[in-house]
């Protein structure tokens, strides 16, 4: 008798379709109160084509929400002078709610010292250190898009957290270290014991077995098998990579650091890519925005 499985998906297009809804709804609220929609800004240093479609995915995302957006592209031999006098000038904006510079910058610039400079009220994509420690310390403020994203995910589907052991694999700024701090937090969904595993682990499918709840975000495509993964795991895959198919009109298709097809089987819940932590990391960039908003 062949097996048949039961997983369900962490559907992040539906669930970002629902967020934007509601976040539409409050946008025309802001507009009708102060007389102008939630504004945000994106800068684009360089001609990145990962980059720029992120950056157009975001725009058009404002575009569908209500709010007002602005691009502003710089030239790829952009200065680090350049590039400051620029995210001074947005600082300094009062017609903008929040912008974001967008990552990563091409290598002569230092992101840090860029992030460092954005105003912490304007920080909508929630990389400033003063963003970090509102986090840590659980106070009101910009949380990290992707990371947070995750959160609404797990909360839209329900998915228990209380409890379960979660592991992250991948300890960026970004995305894997803010990860493991919200699901550790006295919160729901979080109040998980979690587990942060990077490129020094050592038997990182001895832990990964061991995880309730896996999120993984290591840069790899198609990296974790089936035999990482426990049976009725949740998983989240945050990676996204091009892989040439020439059977495909467009020559790619997209997969994660997760090899989907093996390791669905195995799950309760799984997310797709695309369309899983994607859209997800977009509406949270905008619910950060209508929260800046909120706030003038
Ligand atoms: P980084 O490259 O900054 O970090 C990768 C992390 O994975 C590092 O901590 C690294 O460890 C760890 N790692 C690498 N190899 C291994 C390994 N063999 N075993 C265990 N850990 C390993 O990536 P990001 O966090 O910025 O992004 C991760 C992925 O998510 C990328 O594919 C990116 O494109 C995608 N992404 C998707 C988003 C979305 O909205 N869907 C948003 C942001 C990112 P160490 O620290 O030791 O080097």
């Amino acid at each position: 008798m062949s097996e048949v499985s039961t997983y369900q998906l962490l559907d992040g297009r539906a669930c970002s379709e629902a967020l934007k809804a509601r976040i539409a709804e409050q946008a025309a609220a802001v507009k009708a109160r102060r007389g102008h929609a939630p504004h945000l800004a994106a800068v684009l240093v360089g001609d990145d084509g990962a980059s720029r479609t992120y950056v157009e995915a975001k725009v058009k995302a404002c575009e569908s929400v209500g709010f007002r957006s602005s691009l502003i592209r710089m030239a790829a031999n952009t200065s680090q002078a350049e590039l400051l006098a620029q995210v001074d000038a947005l600082n300094g904006d009062s017609g903008l709610d929040g912008f974001i510079v967008q990552l990563p910058l091409p290598k002569h610039l230092d992101a840090d010292a860029i992030t460092l400079a954005i105003d912490p009220a304007k920080d909508v994509d929630g990389f400033h250190p003063v963003s970090i420690g509102n986090m840590v310390l659980g106070h009101e403020g910009f949380l990290p898009a992707t990371p947070s994203g995750i959160v609404e995910l797990l909360r839209h589907y329900q998915v228990p957290t209380a409890g379960r052991h979660c592991v992250v694999v991948g300890r960026s700024n970004i995305v894997g270290t803010p990860m493991s701090i919200l699901m550790s937090r006295n919160a729901e969904p979080g109040n998980c014991t979690v587990t942060l595993a990077h490129s020094r682990t050592r038997d990182l499918a001895a832990i990964t077995r061991q995880a309730d709840i896996l999120i993984v975000a290591i840069g790899k495509p198609e990296f974790i098998g089936a035999d990482m993964v426990k049976e009725g795991a949740v998983v989240v895959d945050v990676g996204i990579h091009r892989i040439d198919d020439p059977g495909r009109k467009s020559g790619f298709r997209l997969v994660g650091d997760v090899r989907f097809d093996e390791v669905a089987p195995k799950c309760a819940w799984i997310t797709p890519v695309p369309g899983g932590v994607g859209p997800m990391t977009i509406a949270s960039l905008l619910l950060n925005t209508l929260r800046a908003a909120n706030r003038a």
